[in-house]
């Protein structure tokens, strides 16, 4: 059908900064395309957090149906929500934002999409498993709430900055329920820790640049276990490729972005049951991926 915009379309998107190369939009807009619905998704890219602040009051005001956050805001949305869920608030970060009635209510879907990735690419099963979380951000707390729910045995966050890890252990409290979760710096002394996770988890950006090592050493990697990387592109990163090598099952963060963007669009659509088509946002995201790639080749980078 295509996007037609009208006296009563609705605006979402994405702020963050910079904006250049998101895929959002792309996936978006395919989506609601697919499912008929007459909104439009945009970037927002805002420079400051005073721009993120101006950003917020626009939206009370215009027909957004939502918005989502990346980088670097995650954190600082918090505070700018009138009402923020406990899954985004025990996670410390918001990625998704409903606009209802001039309010602004926070959630954070990264968690749910993290595990929906891996149920629907391996058969993975995050009861009583252990579990290797590299990186203590917002995504990595995002994943490690759902993998609390999903009653996960053993969860170690392997940090390079060990306070972040204990700040998020903190902020967790007694909602770990059974699941027993410690921290550990991101060195050698790590080694053990990881090897003898079931699941491996990067939550750093590291793999992001073309030339990135992977976050840890292949020699940490053995077979037998899943390996997911959150970063998307390129794909896969060193991390994926040296998991693989070591007959390692391996999940890109592709998934991931796809997921945590149909969770979103089922918020903001009031659904307690999903129609969203992951298919139809992949592609879409595919095909942008494939064309920004050309453009970076073509670049040179
Ligand atoms: P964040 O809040 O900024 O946290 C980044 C984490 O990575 C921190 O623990 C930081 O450690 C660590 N880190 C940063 N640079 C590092 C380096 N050079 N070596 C080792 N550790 C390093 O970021 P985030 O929002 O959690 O996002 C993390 C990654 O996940 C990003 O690449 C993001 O694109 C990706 N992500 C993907 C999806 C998806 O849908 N696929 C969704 C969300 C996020 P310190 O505490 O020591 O600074």
């Amino acid at each position: 059908m295509g996007l037609q915009i009208n006296g009563r379309t609705k605006l979402a998107g994405v702020v963050g900064w910079p904006l250049g190369h998101t895929l959002s939009p792309a996936m978006h807009n395919a989506a609601y395309d697919a499912m008929r619905l007459n909104w439009v998704y945009l970037p927002l890219p805002v420079k400051d957090e005073s721009g993120l602040i101006q950003l917020c009051e626009a939206a009370r005001v215009l027909p957004f149906v939502g918005f989502n956050v990346t980088m670097p805001y995650k954190q600082a949305m918090l505070a700018l929500c009138d009402e923020v869920a406990m899954l985004a608030k025990l996670a410390g970060a918001v990625n998704t934002v409903h606009c209802v009635d001039g309010r602004l209510i926070g959630y954070n879907t990264d968690g749910r999409g993290f595990l929906e990735a891996l149920g629907s690419e391996t058969d993975f099963v995050s009861e009583g498993i252990s579990v290797a979380m590299i990186g203590a951000g917002g995504a990595a707390g995002a994943a490690i709430v759902s993998l609390i729910l999903g009653k996960a045995a053993r969860i170690t966050i392997v940090n390079r900055t060990l306070g972040r890890a204990e700040k998020l252990i903190e902020r967790l409290g007694d909602r770990v329920h059974g699941t027993q979760v410690s921290v550990a710096l991101l060195d050698e002394g790590a080694a053990d820790v990881v090897r003898s996770a079931d699941l491996v988890v990067n939550a750093t950006p590291v793999g992001m640049s073309r030339d990135d090592p992977s976050p840890i050493p292949s020699s940490w990697l053995r077979s037998g276990q899943v390996v997911a990387d959150m970063v998307y592109r390129p794909e896969p990163t060193a991390l994926l490729l040296d998991a693989a090598a070591a007959g390692a099952t391996t999940v890109g963060g592709m998934g991931m972005l796809v997921a945590q963007g149909a969770v979103a669009i089922d918020i903001w659509n009031e659904s307690a049951q999903s129609r969203t088509p992951r298919d139809v946002m992949r592609a879409a995201a595919a095909e942008m991926l494939s064309g920004s790639i050309a453009t970076f080749e073509e670049l040179g980078i």
